[in-house]
């Protein structure tokens, strides 16, 4: 079928009255037959020098032979990070002129702050926006520790016990101080440690690490945290993981998580004897790298304060450490954590939200959540930053492939462009099954998830072990990437437990990637009345929904209990 959806995307359509004639041959015909009229292009015609310079983004699989496309159109704003605008210019996109083009001619808006309600009930079939509505629930510090707490009254400690005992402030002073006077009585002459954190803020600022109660200030908007004494010390500095995680879609629920992240180091060695100097207790790059030993290089961690993820893991495997086994804990802990606030944020179609979770690791191998970050930094710093370009990108082809869906739907309805669409009420997607592209049925998908040993031996491991090795050997030639295995070997990290690595059991969203590696350049139109969402885009790989009863628990409203369950199960298998 033909796409004349989208005034910013698709056909190429002259500004003039006589554009119709101007189509391909055949196709003014065949559009006039099917009922379909185009609207006159009024965008900023792009230049010789642009054409030339880009190879534009365009919709293959749409393209009727011979006709020329345009180039997407992406909105911006000054608080937009500037590699986001700089990918899309790469891919061919073009970026929106508010003086020259209608104010609906983009097809994706991407700034740092959330939309207003009435910018997402006004959306487009053919607009993607970057935030999702509600998000705020996890983003805050002080939600985040009710939602959880919320969910560990509900489903119990065992599963949600990846947050330091928080308390919120001012409604859980008396609780605090009695837990600390409780602890201090049992520690005896030992000290204790907490943290406490404004609420709202971010990079590091306005933290106060205490022992001792009377250097408390009781401040509100504040949370209280167990302090983390005992992190995971690599050349005897402290580091904290950025994992970056994709939400596409909250109603059906869907998560993808990045296989490459950031891990941040502490630039100064960490020494509870001083709980002042933030350089060694506050692994926030904002902070650090305006320390006096940024620029050094450091034992083990050498120059900088940035390591990639799969350089942490590999770091790991020289230890025997079974990293496999805390990457699938670090997804249990992502779902769990989204599972908190997923039935109450409001429906919201042609949006997706970036997060960025920040995880602690302690010496016994536990990870901890310190906080989930909406628009997390995507500022390239250091070398070690380069990763965030090919993020960008792989977002663009996540959620791309997304947005082919609502294109599909609304291929009709777009060419009236003034008709009315309760966006805020459909979901997105929304073809008819049969609609839908064979390869994608849930047949298919049912093979994927069943246990069967000759799927489950050719996934590909999809920890970082598995991580493009192209990509990580570029960032690994960086100035900052020169450690020998002797170097590792004479500084042992303080490690309480091993593990021993799992042989039997793959992780769940591996088996997602055995199938993405036969479809993944097959372009896709689907739908998301039960039907499985993609796999994999580019180095994002789905983690929810990871099995069929998951995904039947999150079609037709979320059956949270459901989906804990499954996890649940997940977790005895992986201890069994
Ligand atoms: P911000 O939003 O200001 O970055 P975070 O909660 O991420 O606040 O905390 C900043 C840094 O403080 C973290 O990166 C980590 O190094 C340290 N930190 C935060 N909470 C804890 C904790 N409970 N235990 C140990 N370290 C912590």
């Amino acid at each position: 079928s033909l796409r004349t959806t989208t005034p910013a995307c698709t056909l190429n359509v002259p500004s003039e009255a006589n554009y119709t004639e101007q189509l391909p041959a055949g196709l003014g015909a065949r559009l006039q037959e099917a009922g379909v009229s185009i609207p006159p292009w009024r965008g900023r015609p792009t230049s010789t020098l642009e054409k030339k310079k880009r190879k534009p983004q365009l919709m293959e699989e749409d393209e009727p032979s011979g006709a020329l496309l345009k180039p997407l159109v992406f909105r911006v704003d000054e608080t937009t990070p500037p590699v986001v605008q700089s990918v899309l210019l790469e891919r061919g996109w073009n970026k929106f002129d508010e003086q020259e083009q209608n104010a609906e001619d983009w097809n994706l808006y991407w700034r740092t702050s959330s939309f207003r309600m009435t910018e997402h009930i006004n959306v487009k079939p053919w607009q993607q926006l970057n935030h999702h509505p509600g998000t705020t629930k996890l983003t805050r510090k002080d939600c985040l520790a009710k939602h959880l707490k919320h969910m560990r009254r509900m489903y119990g400690t065992s599963l949600y016990q990846f947050i330091p005992l928080t308390f919120v402030m001012p409604n859980d002073y008396t609780k605090f101080v009695a837990e600390y006077f409780q602890e201090r009585q049992m520690l005896g002459t030992k000290r204790s440690y907490w943290i406490c954190k404004p609420a709202e803020l971010s990079r590091g600022r306005g933290i106060l690490i205490f022992s001792d109660f009377k250097d408390f200030i009781v401040d509100d908007m504040y949370i209280v945290q167990k302090y983390i004494s005992n992190p995971l010390l690599i050349g005897r500095y402290k580091c904290d993981l950025r994992i970056y995680v994709c939400v596409t879609g909250f109603k059906p629920l869907t998560i993808y998580v990045y296989q490459e992240g950031l891990v941040r180091f502490a630039t100064e060695k960490f020494d509870l004897s001083n709980l002042q100097n933030n350089y060694a207790h506050l692994t926030n790059s904002s902070i650090n790298k305006s320390g006096a030993s940024y620029e050094k290089i450091k034992e083990v961690i050498g120059h900088g304060c940035k390591w990639t993820l799969s350089r942490f893991f590999s770091y790991l495997r020289s230890w025997d450490v079974d990293d496999l086994l805390l990457w699938k804990k670090i997804h249990r802990m992502v779902i769990l954590t989204i599972l908190a606030i997923a039935p109450s944020v409001p429906s919201a179609a042609n949006c997706f939200e970036l997060f960025g979770f920040d995880i602690l690791i302690d010496d016994s191998l536990k990870p901890w959540l310190l906080e989930v970050n909406c628009s997390p930094a995507l500022t390239l710093d250091c070398s070690t930053d380069v990763l965030k370009r090919k993020l960008v990108h792989d977002i663009i082809d996540l959620i791309y492939l997304n947005g082919l869906r609502n294109e599909g739907r609304e291929a009709s309805n777009a060419t009236h462009r003034n008709s009315n669409i309760d966006t805020a009420k459909s979901d997105r997607g929304g073809l008819d099954a049969h609609d839908c592209l064979p390869y994608e049925s849930l047949s298919f998908t049912s093979r994927m998830y069943n246990k069967d040993d000759s799927v489950v031996e050719k996934a590909v491991s999809v920890h970082p072990k598995a991580a493009p090795a192209s990509q990580l050997e570029g960032e690994m030639s960086g100035q900052d990437f020169h450690l020998s295995t002797k170097e590792m070997a004479q500084s042992k990290p303080k490690i309480r437990s091993r593990h021993t690595p799992h042989k039997t059991l793959m992780p769940y969203a591996s088996l997602f990637q055995s199938h993405s590696c036969k479809t993944k350049t097959s372009p896709r139109v689907l739908s998301d009345h039960g039907k499985a969402p993609d796999p994999q885009a580019g180095n994002f790989v789905l983690v929810f929904p990871f099995n069929e009863a998951t995904l039947g628990a999150s079609r037709n409203g979320l059956n949270v209990k459901r989906i804990i369950q499954e996890l649940q199960k997940l977790m005895n298998k992986q201890h069994s």
